[in-house]
């Protein structure tokens, strides 16, 4: 159902965000990338320049996709965790090396709530497929064991360009920051390539730059439960909004939902929390606290959120509660129910 969906879903995000703009000067492309749909939206009076802005942006995101893939053979990512799991050293790109030290930062500020050295335990939960896992769940014994060999990305450490790891049960899963670090790079390319307005929406995870005729872009933010939307913010020029969910992947085992987020501490998914939503003007950063938030939980988010920097945040529980940060002010409106 969520692939047959996902199309309606994110031409519903870009009617929002583009509700009032003449069609002819915005160029909307959508394309399979990082196992979502990446909806591109530039606003440029040149359309041959936004047309050839947008080829150079999908490419770049593949080649992320392809370089950061946790678990499919050919990319950086798994030669490191090949290496990693080897006990041995690896040489890596200075792309990389970066990347991964800006993980290992948002890691120790969240207290380690996101932590994407935790790539073993993801994959025993059958999480490491392009299609959600069904079924049964793991051995728990199996997840407690990997858990209590505490794999975190603090263990990595990268000198002169060479990569080792003090664990060899840390496996790297970029999978709850890839996309706010890809997107950041990508605005950052159209920004070179001269595109003032755009937006760059990774299946409701988006980076947006510029305007949309006057007034700040309209985007909508993932209901937690179903494919609708929950309400809409204004994202000012250069803010990213970006929203970590039990919905679109988890494990059903007789009618209960194990979301794909999972707390380091134990392994266990995330209860509690239905979705987790941050607003930043960096995405790797938003991405980065939205599943840390998650983890944290309607008693300690506030504190993490304030370790973290992030002051514009929403979240629902599982009951269905809306929790709001002071700093959302009025940048947030439910959407009337239907
Ligand atoms: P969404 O895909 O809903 O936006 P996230 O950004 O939170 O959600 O990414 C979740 C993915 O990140 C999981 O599928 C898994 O690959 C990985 N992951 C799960 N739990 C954690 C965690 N606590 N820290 C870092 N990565 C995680
Ligand atoms: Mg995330």
């Amino acid at each position: 159902m969520a692939e047959r969906l996902k199309p309606l879903f994110a031409a519903l995000l870009v009617l929002l965000a583009s509700a009032c703009d003449p069609p002819e000067k915005t160029l909307h492309e959508s394309h399979y990338i990082f196992g979502t749909l990446v909806e591109i939206v530039i606003r440029n009076p040149d359309q041959t320049k936004a047309r050839e802005a947008i080829v150079a942006v999908v490419e770049l995101l593949r080649d992320q996709h392809r370089e950061w893939h946790a678990w499919k053979p050919g990319g950086e990512l798994y030669r490191i965790n090949k290496a990693i799991a080897d006990g041995s050293s690896i040489a890596v790109s200075d792309a990389m090396a970066s990347m991964i030290e800006e993980a290992k930062r948002l890691s120790a500020l969240s207290g380690g709530l996101f932590d994407p050295g935790i790539g073993a335990i993801v994959g025993a939960w059958g999480f490491h497929a392009d299609e959600p896992p069904k079924g049964r769940k793991p051995p728990l014994d199996e997840i407690r064991a990997l858990a209590a060999r505490r794999p975190s990305i603090s263990q990595i450490t990268i000198t002169d360009g060479v990569l080792s790891s003090s664990n060899r049960a840390v496996q790297l899963d970029f999978g709850a920051f890839a996309k706010g670090y890809g997107l950041d790079a990508g605005m950052a390319h159209l920004k070179t390539l001269g595109i003032k307005h755009a937006i760059l929406n990774a299946g409701g995870d988006l980076n947006v730059i510029g305007e949309a005729y006057g007034r700040p872009w309209r985007v909508g933010i993932r209901h937690p439960v179903g494919w609708g939307v929950l309400g809409a913010v204004e994202a000012a020029d250069g803010e990213a909004v970006y929203t970590s969910g039990n919905y679109e992947r988890f494990l059903e085992v007789e009618g209960v939902r194990h979301s794909h987020i999972l707390d380091p501490r134990d392994g266990m998914p995330v209860t509690h929390i239905a979705s987790a939503t941050v607003i930043h003007e960096s995405g790797a950063l938003a991405d980065a606290a939205a599943t840390a938030l998650s983890v944290a939980g309607p008693e300690a988010w506030e504190e993490v959120a304030q370790a973290m920097g992030v002051e514009r945040v929403l979240l629902v529980t599982e009951d269905g509660d809306i929790l709001q940060s002071a700093g959302l002010g009025s940048s947030f409106a439910l959407e009337p129910a239907d």
